[in-house]
């Protein structure tokens, strides 16, 4: 049975979901879900690390400084949230072996769910032998460095309606045509969220508190590297996108054929980080943080090793820093244990 009949006859004999059960089955279903089986990465979008290799290598950097900062410790953890088609950490590995020892303390472990992208990730990393684990959950103990890009805005959100003064949750039912639709159901709304809300419709990832859970219940030493797209302060609206080949689509349409994106509340991440004692640098612009870990002195000694290719290098450059591209929709924040 296809993915649509399936939802239709869920929603038919349960009733109403969830957006974020949308979410879950349309991105992971093991049949046809988007991630599952046919991710569309380069295709129906393009990320940072795919965009240019000045990317990758600065996190890589920024790891191992970091690690540094840690004290050296060998072995540690470095850990890769939803690492697509692995291109940040090649990049990132290469640009770190100018960190004596820091390649060879690291034990890899990739947290994917897809199947089809496990099999990229373990072909590109085969020289790093990574491990990969399910979730947060399933990384071995010890002193940790985790990298995320374009990972929070794959978490499930669910979606909150302040309708005639009560807020009410945003539900995919069936319409009387028999097709899906978006309806509204009475359901109490996570009050943290609301609370920092301005508008009249909220999203909530319920995924953050779990992860930021996850990170807090660590031994120390830990840093953990998020980089997404989202507001560095207010709480998203109704941002659910839906993305088929470079255009955006109905988040309705083709079930598991499209990817499934939201902004992440990145406010209420540094809230949630905080309350859970650990130390909170940013949100900061995408822009900022690549200027601060010196992406020009980078494009220009590859551009000095490439002259052929100076255009598409500054170009691609470019495009993760300039305020109308990447450089300011997207934020970076960084967590660490406390000391
Ligand atoms: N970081 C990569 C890919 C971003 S796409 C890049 O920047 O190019 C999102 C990635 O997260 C994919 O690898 C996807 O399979 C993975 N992913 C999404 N939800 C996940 C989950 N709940 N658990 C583990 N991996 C997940």
């Amino acid at each position: 049975m296809s993915l649509e009949v399936r939802l239709k006859s869920l929603i038919a004999t349960d009733g109403p979901i969830p957006v974020s059960t949308w979410m879950t089955v349309c991105l992971h279903d093991p049949q046809e879900g988007y991630y599952a089986t046919q991710p569309g990465l380069g295709r129906d979008f393009v990320t940072a690390p795919e965009t240019s290799q000045v990317f990758g290598e600065l996190i890589g950097l920024w790891a191992a400084s970091v690690w540094q900062n840690m004290g050296r410790p060998d072995p540690f953890n470095l850990v890769e949230l939803g690492p697509g088609r692995a291109a940040l950490m090649q990049d990132a590995l290469r640009a770190a072996r100018a960190v004596p020892g820091f390649v060879a303390a690291a034990r890899l472990t990739l947290v994917e769910a897809s199947p089809a992208l496990r099999k990229i990730q373990a072909e590109r990393l085969a020289d790093h032998t990574p491990n990969f684990a399910e979730s947060l959950s399933d990384v071995p103990a010890g002193p940790a460095i985790f990298i995320a890009n374009e990972f929070l805005d794959c978490l499930p959100a669910r979606q909150f309606v302040k309708d005639r003064g009560e807020w009410r949750e945003r539900v995919v039912g069936l319409g009387p045509d028999g097709e899906f639709t978006f309806g509204l159901a009475v359901e109490e709304a996570p009050q943290d969220a609301l609370a920092a809300s301005h508008g009249e419709t909220v999203e909530v990832q319920p995924g953050l508190p779990v992860l930021i859970d996850r990170l807090a219940e660590r031994e120390a030493p830990f840093a953990a590297l998020f980089i997404d797209y989202g507001p560095a302060d207010d709480a998203p609206g109704d941002t659910l996108r839906a993305y088929r080949e470079g255009e955006q689509v109905s988040p309705l349409s083709a079930p598991g054929s499209c990817d499934l994106t939201v902004d992440v509340d990145f406010g209420r991440l540094a809230r949630l980080a905080r309350a859970a004692g650990l130390g909170v640098t940013g949100p900061v612009t995408q822009r900022a943080f690549l200027a601060s870990l010196g992406i020009e002195a980078r494009m220009q000694a590859l551009i000095a090793a490439n002259p052929d290719d100076a255009e598409a290098i500054h170009t691609a450059c470019l495009k993760l820093v300039d305020p109308g591209e990447m450089g300011e929709r997207f934020k970076v924040i960084a967590l660490a244990s406390s000391r």
